[in-house]
């Protein structure tokens, strides 16, 4: 079976969020379970790769009024083929979805361009069985799939897998966007692309695919819901057949304690004295005072209305009362960083904050803390908080999405209503539970014996796919 994923993101190449550890993880587990994967993605101007070696010269893209002449680079990342779409015009940019003055204006081309390059690497370079698209990025594929290249020789019998990362960002454009991109107005109705009158790449890809997956079980039920629907839960409760939960892993080759290079000390289940170092580590680092008994709430995230941080700052008098510090690393919404940082001044025994996104700080945050806060509005998987029982850090949590899936009251400490009321008091537990070592140490431990890595979700991901015959077997 060839599995051609087709993202927007992908690590160690470019990350903004989860969806790049997913796309940096899931094919070689999939590969080691025996499928032949393969993941295509932009070539933007901040990819380094090692050996990358460019392997076809010109792969003409075409749509609507838009000629592309891209090439196609290439590299072997743990044992699975990244192909990179070179297309300077598109993707030689500062950022990779946007810069500081919002979203670039021409997304839909640039991702109608990756679809189609994927398309293309599909024809002449890596014969492909199933597409397996990502996010609004690649949605537009399952839609010409089935239509524009119903017909294509090369690509008869292929199906496609369309996963939904994050609701939130669904990839409207205006109708106008349909002749841009050169699909069939046909098609621009309400059971096809169209979505209150704009083009949505997300429900392109949620209508046409052959089986939809979102990543985890819980946020399956939720987007089914118009509380979580994003105006897409009715779509999605008329394609709910085909649309199931698989939980994603982590790739504990880097996110482990005992093994970790970013960390002051190591340590391990069996022996926690390292954290204690990591943790001493974190403060001196952070500019807070090295007091080792005073609990250390660690926050790394994207800083978006999702995440739920306006309940911290809601309930910031009386946080900042409590005998607790916080380690905060996170970037994105201006309001959310200048309400973060007036915090850190006022109380700069007890709250540091870091703007901006590093990547060896936050696994010194998921160390060095004792609990991690979490307390998202929505979080389709979340990953963070996963590393933090791997970690030993207790994860608070609001019980939505894959945070109720993944941590229960066993190993972390959750709340249900949305409201500041409900966070303190999984806060004031949280604290309590800190006072009595033991059953802390217990807490810790049970959490890290916790296992999600990739193998078990993997196989799920490769049962859909083989649920049907291949069309590579037979050619
Ligand atoms: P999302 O994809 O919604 O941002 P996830 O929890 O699924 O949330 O994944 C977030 C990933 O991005 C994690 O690997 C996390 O460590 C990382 N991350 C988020 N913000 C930052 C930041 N400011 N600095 C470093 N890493 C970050």
């Amino acid at each position: 079976m060839k599995v051609l994923m087709v993202a927007s993101e992908a690590a160690p190449f470019a990350k903004t969020g989860g969806l790049a550890d997913v796309l940096g993880a899931l094919p070689a587990a999939l590969a080691k379970l025996g499928d032949e994967v393969a993941v295509v993605m932009p070539k933007y101007q901040s990819v380094r790769a090692e050996g990358l070696k460019r392997i076809w010269n010109l792969l003409p893209v075409t749509f609507g009024p838009s000629y592309f002449a891209t090439a196609i680079d290439e590299v072997l990342h743990n044992g699975v083929r990244y192909f990179f779409v070179d297309c300077p015009q598109l993707y030689h940019r500062a950022g990779i979805y946007g810069d500081s003055l919002g979203s670039y204006p021409d997304n839909h081309i640039r991702y109608a361009a990756l679809t189609h390059a994927a398309v293309g690497i599909a024809r002449s370079i890596f014969r492909t069985d199933v597409f397996h698209c990502h996010d609004w990025q690649a949605g537009l594929l399952p839609h010409l799939l089935k239509t524009a290249f119903a017909a294509d020789p090369a690509l008869l019998g292929t199906r496609s897998v369309f996963t939904i990362h994050n609701l939130g960002y669904q990839g409207n454009f205006p109708a106008s966007a349909v002749r841009e991109l050169g699909l069939d107005p046909v098609h621009f109705h309400m059971e096809g692309l169209e979505f209150y009158g704009q083009l949505s790449c997300m429900k392109a890809g949620i209508v046409y695919a052959d089986a939809i997956t979102t990543v985890s079980p819980t946020y399956a039920r939720e987007i089914q819901t118009p509380e979580h629907g994003f105006g897409m839960d009715g779509v999605l409760r008329t394609h709910a057949g085909k649309l199931t939960g698989i939980l994603n892993g982590v790739d504990y080759s880097v996110w482990s304690p005992e093994s970790d290079p970013h960390l002051a000390a190591p340590y391990s289940s069996g022996d926690l004295s390292g954290k204690q170092a990591c943790k001493r580590g974190l403060l001196r680092e952070m500019g807070l005072p090295e007091n080792l008994a005073r609990p250390l709430i660690g926050i790394v995230s994207r800083f978006a209305e999702q995440k739920g941080f306006d309940l911290i700052l809601e309930i910031g008098d009386w946080l900042m009362a409590q005998d607790v510090a916080l380690a905060v690393l996170g970037a994105g919404d201006a309001p959310m960083q200048d309400a973060f940082r007036a915090l850190a001044a006022q109380h700069p025994q007890k709250l540091a904050v870091r703007i901006g996104y590093a990547d060896a700080l936050s696994h010194r945050i998921e160390a060095g803390s004792d609990m991690f806060l979490m307390p998202s509005r929505y979080e389709p998987c979340g990953l963070n908080q996963i590393y933090s029982l791997r970690y030993g850090t207790i994860p608070i949590v609001r019980a939505t999405g894959g945070l109720a899936d993944t941590v229960d009251s066993s190993t972390g400490f959750s709340f249900d209503e949305f409201t500041p009321e409900a966070l303190q008091a999984a806060i004031t537990r949280a604290l309590h539970a800190f006072a009595n070592p033991t059953a802390w140490t217990d807490r810790i431990h049970r959490g890290m014996a916790k296992d999600f890595s990739w193998d078990a979700s993997a196989q799920k991901y490769r049962d859909l796919y083989h649920s049907h015959g291949t069309v590579t077997e037979f050619s």
